[in-house]
């Protein structure tokens, strides 16, 4: 276990880091957060920054030597970078999970290894594939980018008498996966922590609802039967042991009618805290932030309650105008991330409600 007065070493300056930061600091830890961009809005936060590359290994090398443990909030940092530095520092969770998380075609076909089902999908590698990978998958598909692809990034949607050529062309002409278009009823999320000891403790079941391709309202409980919450649980549950993960992971899944009743589809795994665990700030007794903390420093996981019914509210782009509106509305609790500029469906806030059950 790491003593409180510990510095806790953060791979990428965005938000989640920044709240991880905030969370490590009741804990009494310090944090040195590592980001390529000086605006980074982590840096706002912390005892002390690193502003460099990832490939800068002298940097990545003066920060293994001043923390006590590496962890990430950004699951696009280099494989090398991870490697680097777990080989200085000890770095959760291991940076194997980043290897296959940062590829859709790896992830899937991990994820299907282990018996939970995914969106039906066909590997892409070139553009001539795709006509013989719609006649498996079917139509509406959407075409994605194995890699580096977040809130709808590298994605093409195909439906009936689509020019392929553009498609391909939409995402960059890169390795790709061609996925089936889900008709789900809705998009659930579980945030699932584990212990260095193994112990796993999940957060309540959330229900996510995005809109052009981003993530605008989180609703907790997901409104689902008692038996799909297990379920999804249950998945979270294992995919965080298949992967010996230490610390929190989300699990994003489609809930979708069949005739045998509601079934679970995994659509993507986040290796990190996520944005639809951001309800737990307020709405429980311990945030995803802090478990996390927990987590990496080897301390014993907490058993989170839930306090209510809770909806959290991304504030995005322009929409961060409308903080003051929300201060006065009871049972809510703004958070602001300290980004200068409010581009366009950039996330710049959240707001979360707390409602009596
Ligand atoms: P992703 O970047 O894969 O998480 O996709 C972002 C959002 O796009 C998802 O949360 C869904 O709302 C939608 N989406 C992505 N893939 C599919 C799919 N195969 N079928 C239906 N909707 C999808």
């Amino acid at each position: 276990m790491l003593k409180p007065d510990s510095t806790i070493g953060i791979l990428g300056g965005g938000q989640l880091g920044r709240m991880l930061a905030l969370a490590a600091a009741r804990l009494g830890f310090k944090c040195h957060v590592f980001a390529p961009n000086p605006d980074a809005p982590a840096f706002d936060v912390v005892h002390r920054v690193t502003t460099a590359d990832y490939t800068d290994t002298a940097a990545l090398d003066r920060f293994a030597g001043d923390v006590d443990v590496i962890t990430y909030e950004f699951e696009n940092v280099p494989a090398e970078t991870a490697t680097f530095l777990a080989a200085r520092k000890r770095v959760l969770p291991d940076p194997k999970v980043l290897a296959i998380t940062q590829d859709r075609a790896i992830e899937k076909e991990f994820i299907g290894g282990l018996g939970i089902a995914v969106t039906p999908f066909a590997r892409v590698d070139h553009e001539e594939r795709i006509a013989a990978a719609l006649d498996r998958i079917g139509r509406p598909a959407v075409l994605k980018t194995r890699r580096f692809g977040y809130d709808g990034k590298g994605q093409s949607m195909i439906r009936d008498g689509a020019d392929l050529g553009a498609a391909w062309r939409d995402i960059g002409g890169q390795p790709a996966v061609l996925e089936a278009f889900v008709q789900f009823e809705r998009e659930v999320s579980v945030v699932a922590a584990r212990s260095r000891t193994g112990e796993v403790e999940c957060f309540d079941l959330t229900e996510n609802e995005h809109r052009d391709h981003i993530l605008k309202v989180s609703r907790v409980p997901a409104n689902v039967p008692q038996n799909v919450a297990d379920e999804a649980r249950g998945i979270g549950e294992a995919i965080a042991g298949a992967f010996d993960y230490v610390g929190v992971l989300a699990v994003e899944m489609f809930v979708v009618p069949s005739p045998r009743g509601l079934r679970l589809l995994v659509n993507e795994v986040a290796p990190r805290v996520h944005n639809s665990g951001h309800w737990t700030l307020d709405g429980a007794s311990i945030s995803q932030f802090e478990q996390h903390i927990r987590a990496v420093a080897g301390w014993p996981l907490a058993k989170p309650l839930r306090r209510g019914r809770v909806e959290m509210i991304n504030l995005i782009g322009a929409e961060v105008d409308d903080y003051a509106q929300w201060l006065a509305v009871p049972g809510a609790s703004v958070h602001l991330y300290g980004k200068a500029h409010a581009r366009a469906g950039r996330k710049m806030g959240h707001v979360t409600r707390v409602f009596e059950e």
